[in-house]
């Protein structure tokens, strides 16, 4: 590579993270020397993005580096763990200082946001691939399952479910554009173009800057019976919670959160990408009926639904309530995006 493999890892990511006294060895040997504290569980995630299946060709280096690392992070809340480390596996095609340094600023923001120190990783040339892991630690024996669901369980959601879906949705219809093929697509994704600029964008920054419910996960210890986070869409993530946990799930279609930026774009299609829409990187959980005053009182999370015997057929059921107070109930659909699926 142009600028030399040990000048580009001096330069944009030896002092990327938080500095950490738990770092005995950091960059620069062959392996890092980590400290954990005694009495912990370790936790390890690990997510790779890749151009062009992850994020679209020609996404900005900032929303990159900050993806990179959200993924992972938001795999570390869903465990109800603490981020401690990462280490960092770079592909990419040629060298760009300006998009390395916006890479570095998205991914080093974050980290220290979250006190997280950049201790290792790779750097190769290939098409552009980004592999993360991150090291966390969670008292022993108190990390969060997605199988510890009960029936009668109350299902909680953090945030607003959808939104970064139709951010995609507006990026990949080009929604800053006029041209008649780019309203055309905006239309049959159901995105509306005259949405206000401030909606528009909001939307746009949920798939490029989401936000790893750490504080949330953290704070979930010991009241969640199960929990994971949406990556591939609220119904999809809920059905493998529900199938870990040996149960069927019911989502009350009327308590949904629906951010006001997702009902200005997308009015008709709102419930759709709250249901099926990926990247959100919520967390969705299931809370045993004495914790849910407790998470109840707790900022930023929704009551959607409950646990309940698995002998319905769907993994999911969707519950509507009638003007005159009936309760409806079909099968949710939405299977939730899979790399090999035909
Ligand atoms: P080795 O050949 O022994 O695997 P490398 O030359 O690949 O070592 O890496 C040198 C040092 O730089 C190692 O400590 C490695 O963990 C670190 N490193 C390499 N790439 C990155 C990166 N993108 N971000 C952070 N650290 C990196
Ligand atoms: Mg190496």
């Amino acid at each position: 590579m142009a600028l030399g493999e040990f000048e580009l890892i001096d330069r944009f990511f030896r002092a990327c993270g938080a500095p950490r006294a738990d770092v005995v060895l950091g960059v620069g040997d062959d392996g890092a020397l980590l400290r954990p504290p005694s009495g912990a569980d370790l936790v390890a995630v690990s997510d790779t993005l890749v151009e062009g299946v992850h994020f679209p060709a020609g996404s900005p280096a900032e929303s990159i580096g900050h993806r990179a690392l959200a993924v992972n992070l938001s795999d570390i809340a869903a465990m109800g763990a603490t981020p401690r480390w990462v280490l960092l596996s770079l592909t990419l095609p040629r060298v760009e200082e300006a998009w390395l340094a916006g890479f570095a600023r998205g991914f080093g923001a974050l980290a220290r946001a979250h006190g997280v120190a950049l201790v290792g990783g790779d750097t190769t040339r290939g098409p552009m691939t980004i592999g993360v892991q991150v090291l966390g630690t969670v008292p022993a024996g108190e990390g969060l399952r997605r199988s510890g669901g009960r029936p009668g369980d109350a299902l909680f959601v953090t945030g607003t479910p959808g939104d970064a879906a139709a951010g995609l949705g507006l990026i990949m219809a080009a929604s800053d554009t006029a041209t008649g093929e780019a309203v055309a697509r905006r239309t049959a994704a159901g995105l509306r173009s005259d949405a206000s600029a401030d909606a528009l964008e909001a939307l746009r920054q949920r798939f490029l800057f989401p936000t790893p419910r750490i504080a949330e996960g953290e704070a979930l210890r010991g009241l969640a019976s199960a929990c994971i986070d949406i990556s591939d869409g609220l119904v999809g993530d809920l059905g493998k919670l529900a199938t870990a946990s040996a149960c069927a799930a019911v989502l009350d279609v009327e308590a949904l959160p629906r951010s006001a930026a997702l009902a200005a774009v997308t009015p008709e299609a709102a419930l759709r990408f709250m249901l099926d829409g990926g990247d959100d990187y919520e967390l969705l959980l299931a809370v045993p009926p004495a914790q849910v005053a407790r998470v109840a009182s707790m900022p930023g999370l929704t009551r959607i639904g409950e646990l309940r015997d698995a002998s319905t057929a769907a993994p999911v059921t969707l519950r509507r309530r009638a003007a005159d107070g009936t309760l409806s109930e079909t099968p949710a659909t939405g299977a939730g995006f899979d790399h090999f699926a035909g």
